[in-house]
């Protein structure tokens, strides 16, 4: 029994839930019963489900409700072409609950005129809430059994609305007693991915994709053979199709492979997509929704033991590089501690580390508290920021036997001034850090180099 997780185009309108359809048909006539389902917002209603909260948030009421109208309209007209008869009207009924809901909550934050977290993930999760109710209808209508499950009773966890992280016993004991029975009558579980709820029953959040961490939840919590990701490109690709013309489909590879790869900016998988699957061994398959026959990229714990180059490029835009010094606390113990602490304090992941004998630089992603990180570290360190700083990632298993292409990697670049240059203990990844402006060139020059 598999999984599906059917990623923001392959539900964006109802020709592609009618593949949808017909990819969860086949696989429940291979298995004979299955799969679990798992959909993400329709694609864009996330973003423009956040645009209506910012809109209400400035008081910007006629407008917040005219985007609402707009995102009614399309989820209605999708429900009237899948789903025919009575069940057609309990759909639209189930939708206007929710969008009657959103249009309660703008009404108040264009009088508050503050939207906090908490209040963010409500606003957010309708988009998959809705796509869910309307895949789950249309699956029925077309004579797969499907049973609509709410993803607030089935992922539980903790109070970091907008980037909430999952519990997972919790979340699992959930799985088995909602999601099991459903499978175990025949019939099709629908979630929405992305969203869950706090033990305290508030709506919570995943972060930014987090509908494919979602789908590797529900593949661990009721132990399915294969969890597979359901999206608009071929697979993992050898690197960003939007930053190279043509990036090669890497057919296999190792979780620990995917895990580097997506946390430095492969955007196909949510980074947090791996951990499940790793824990209880089920093997991920990213899948284009538009060639349901074509093989995808199969991702397992052994990867590709043939493989001999690289296995993919990834790049992050926009981080910030922190450059610690003191001479003061020059080879003194602790002093790691202290700046790390200082990270721990705003909640702000460091992605790169190097040092040197007297200064530490630092990269981070996530820039919404820099000012006051350095303001702290300046207490005990003089420190400096760049801001728009690109941080570039050469992947591939084949790194920890074969030295000569981590030389071959950094020759590549030799016209590229690098301000950082890292390769840790995994030995799966020489990761630098250059100007924003030389990312392009720098990504063709390697891409060239380990994919022509
Ligand atoms: P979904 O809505 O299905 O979750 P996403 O937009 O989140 O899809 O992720 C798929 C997109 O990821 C692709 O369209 C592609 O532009 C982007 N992407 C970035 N890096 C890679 C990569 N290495 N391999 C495949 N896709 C990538
Ligand atoms: N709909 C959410 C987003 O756009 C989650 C997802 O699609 O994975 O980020
Ligand atoms: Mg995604």
């Amino acid at each position: 029994m598999v999984v599906h997780k059917f990623g923001g185009t392959s539900v964006a309108d109802p020709v592609a839930i009618r593949r949808l359809i017909e990819i969860v048909r086949a696989a429940r006539t291979r298995d004979g019963r299955g799969p679990a389902v798992v959909v993400s917002a329709m694609s864009g209603v996330t973003d423009g489900l956040l645009g209506v909260a910012a809109s209400a948030g400035e008081s910007k009421l006629e407008e917040a409700l005219s985007r609402t109208q707009q995102i009614r309209e399309r989820h209605i007209a999708a429900a009237r072409e899948l789903v025919a008869g009575p069940a057609r009207e309990t759909l639209h009924a189930q939708i206007d609950v929710h969008i009657d809901e959103l249009t309660d909550i703008i009404k108040a934050l264009s009088v508050l005129r503050e939207v906090s977290p908490r209040t963010l993930d409500v606003v957010a999760a309708i988009g998959e809430l809705l796509s869910s109710r309307i895949v789950a209808a249309a699956l029925t209508c077309a004579g797969v059994p499907a049973e609509w499950i709410d993803a607030r009773q089935a992922i539980v966890t903790n109070d970091e609305h907008t980037r909430a992280t999952p519990l997972g016993k919790e979340t699992n004991e959930r799985l088995r007693s909602n999601v099991r029975p459903v499978l175990d009558g025949g019939r099709v579980p629908v979630l929405g991915g992305f969203v869950g709820a706090t033990v305290a029953g508030h709506t919570s959040t995943l972060g930014r994709g987090g509908s494919d961490y979602s789908g590797a939840l529900v593949g661990a919590g009721v132990d399915a053979s294969e969890i597979q990701i359901w999206t608009d490109v071929d697979g993992m690709l050898s690197a960003d199709p939007r930053v190279i013309k043509s990036p090669r489909l890497v057919s296999q590879l190792s979780f620990a492979e995917a895990a580097e790869l997506v946390y430095f900016g492969a955007k196909v998988l949510h980074p947090s997509t791996i951990l499940p699957a790793v824990e209880r061994n089920i093997p991920v398959r990213i899948l284009n929704s538009w060639k349901p026959d074509a093989d995808g990229t199969l991702i397992t714990g052994d990867g590709s033991p043939t493989r001999t180059g690289l296995t993919g490029l990834a790049s992050k835009r926009d981080v910030t590089v922190i450059d610690i010094t003191s001479t003061r606390m020059l080879m003194a113990y602790g002093f790691l501690r202290r700046v790390f602490e200082v990270f721990e304090r705003f909640r702000t992941a460091v992605d790169m580390v190097t040092t040197s004998e007297v200064s530490v630089s630092v990269t981070v992603d996530d820039a919404r508290h820099i000012d006051q990180i350095v303001e702290a570290l300046s207490e005990f360190a003089e420190v400096s920021v760049e801001r728009h700083m690109s941080l570039l990632c050469a992947v591939g298993d084949v790194l920890q036997d074969e030295p000569e292409i981590a030389a071959r990697v950094v020759g590549v670049l030799e016209e590229v001034p690098l301000r950082m240059i890292s390769q840790a203990a995994s030995r799966r990844n020489i990761t630098v850090v250059l100007r924003q402006a030389d990312l392009p060139h720098a990504m063709e020059r390697l891409h060239e180099e380990f994919f022509k």
